[in-house]
């Protein structure tokens, strides 16, 4: 099939490559000129595990081409995935201006029937405002139809997510159309559900606040293990071994970031409020979450109380392990608080610098994990790199100025640490949060 993606970010580049590694001529269209550029040459604007190989395999194959022009883009394509980005604004409404501009933009260059999929996390009733903006600026009356496609890959994990979904959702007003986008997709043998546009756009946002309560929850339940003196990892452990609740997104520690759920959660509260429902339940979700950096440096604060002048290292600032996203970091909270204590920060992250950079200027930037904490007073996990699991902790110790670890995500084992003549602190491990 010839398909256009519009937007080269995270979820239209994985996208745009897959379907061509299923064997479709695959047009992938940025506004970014240097986007575009980049990748003709055969570099990633961003990191993603596999993805380089990926696309310099079908971009060299002919399947996958990189352009600006958007007009060749849509006459040559008969589906058009929309993939730009969605962000939330001050008042927690998501920002359709770049999903209404990419509408027109299609509109205007449309010379036939296209099927026009929205796969951009939109707020319920986008559809139908994509649908008005093609019949409003389409120039021959030609025929299409808008389809929801809601995308649930994981940064850093994207491709295998994209490859192996564990459903596909499409939200087409009529079976034909629906069926067309699914053999698009049969070769994956992945579940399928057909649905109405509603309902697909619904399903998206349902399922990533579903996802953020569960943080919440076992963070709300880590802060009750504090003050009870009970271990949220057992408790996690317990819970999830009933498979009703599972183990998965049951980690307690520092909480949700990203450039999804905290900006999705906020949309869900927003729109079910326009429609005339409070989301209450979300409300909370987002406080529990949104007080979890804070938390933390009280955590610190309770070692150093007095924190102007000391020197901490932050091992881990992308928002979660395995990408270079820096949006919605909890590095970013924990970092900014502690300068404003007059801390002084020494920070390594094995991807994320780069991108860190633009964020956070007022922090030194080391080449190592271990060159972060010469002289630190402690070391703050922030992000769960597998290569901080395996840091050789005795060299660490021999350069710190105190052998102190705060450990935001709960990855290493607080006896092994406490016998290697650390102070360990964590989160919501109540027996362990004041070391003897
Ligand atoms: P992104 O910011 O990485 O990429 C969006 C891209 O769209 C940018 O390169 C931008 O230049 C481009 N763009 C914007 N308007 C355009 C236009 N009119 N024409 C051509 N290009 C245009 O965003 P992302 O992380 O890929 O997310 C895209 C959407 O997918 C969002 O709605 C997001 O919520 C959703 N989503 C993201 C993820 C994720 O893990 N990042 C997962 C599932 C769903």
């Amino acid at each position: 099939m010839n398909i256009c993606v519009l937007g080269t970010g995270y979820v239209g580049l994985v996208t745009g490559a897959i379907f061509a590694e299923l064997g479709n001529e695959v047009i992938c269209v940025d506004k970014i000129a240097k986007k575009i550029e980049m990748l003709i040459n055969g570099k990633m604007p961003i990191y993603e595990p596999g993805l380089e190989e990926l696309v310099t395999r079908n971009h060299n194959e002919g399947r996958l081409e990189f352009i600006t022009d958007l007009k060749s883009a849509i006459e040559r394509s008969e589906i058009i995935f929309i993939c730009v980005n969605t962000p939330s604004m001050e008042n927690g409404e998501t920002d359709l201006s770049y999903v209404k501009n990419a509408a027109k933009e299609i509109a205007l260059a449309m010379n036939g029937y296209k099927i026009i999929v929205n796969k951009s996390t939109v707020p319920v009733g986008t559809g139908d405002m994509v649908r008005d903006i093609i019949m409003e600026f389409r120039p021959n009356n030609e025929k299409f139809d808008v389809v929801s496609n809601p995308e649930f890959l994981r940064e850093g994990s994207a491709i295998n997510d994209a490859l192996n979904p564990d459903r596909i959702i499409i939200g087409a007003s009529t079976k034909q159309v629906a069926f067309r986008l699914l053999e698009l997709y049969a070769s994956l043998e992945a579940p399928m559900l057909i649905t109405d546009v509603y309902s697909a756009e619904v399903i998206k946002y349902a399922s990533n606040a579903f996802l953020a309560t569960k943080i919440s929850f076992i963070n709300a339940i880590a802060n009750l293990c504090e003050k009870v003196g009970a271990d949220v990892g057992d408790v996690a452990k317990g819970m999830g071994r009933d498979h009703r609740i599972s183990k998965d997104f049951l980690n307690p520690g520092l909480g949700f970031g990203g450039s999804c759920f905290p900006k999705d959660v906020k949309s869900l509260v927003h729109t079910s409020s326009k429609m005339g429902y409070e989301f209450d339940l979300l409300k909370h979700v987002m406080e529990i979450n949104e007080d979890r950096a804070q938390h933390f440096v009280n955590l610190i604060k309770s070692r150093f109380p007095d924190i102007k002048g000391k020197t901490f290292a932050v091992l881990g600032l992308s928002f979660k392990p395995n990408t270079d996203d820096m949006r919605e970091a909890k590095s970013i909270e924990i970092i900014n608080l502690l300068i404003k204590e007059g801390a002084i920060l020494r920070v390594f992250d094995p991807i994320a610098m780069e991108s860190a950079k633009k964020i956070l200027p007022d922090v030194t930037y080391c080449s190592s994990a271990y060159e972060a904490c010469e002289g630190a007073h402690a070391f703050i996990l922030s992000t769960e790199w597998r290569e901080f699991k395996q840091l050789n902790m005795e060299r660490i110790k021999g350069t710190m100025k105190s052998p102190v670890i705060f450990d935001g995500r709960n990855i290493y084992d607080p006896d092994r640490k406490k016998r290697m003549g650390f102070e360990y602190y964590c989160m919501g491990r109540g027996k362990w949060l004041k070391p003897s």
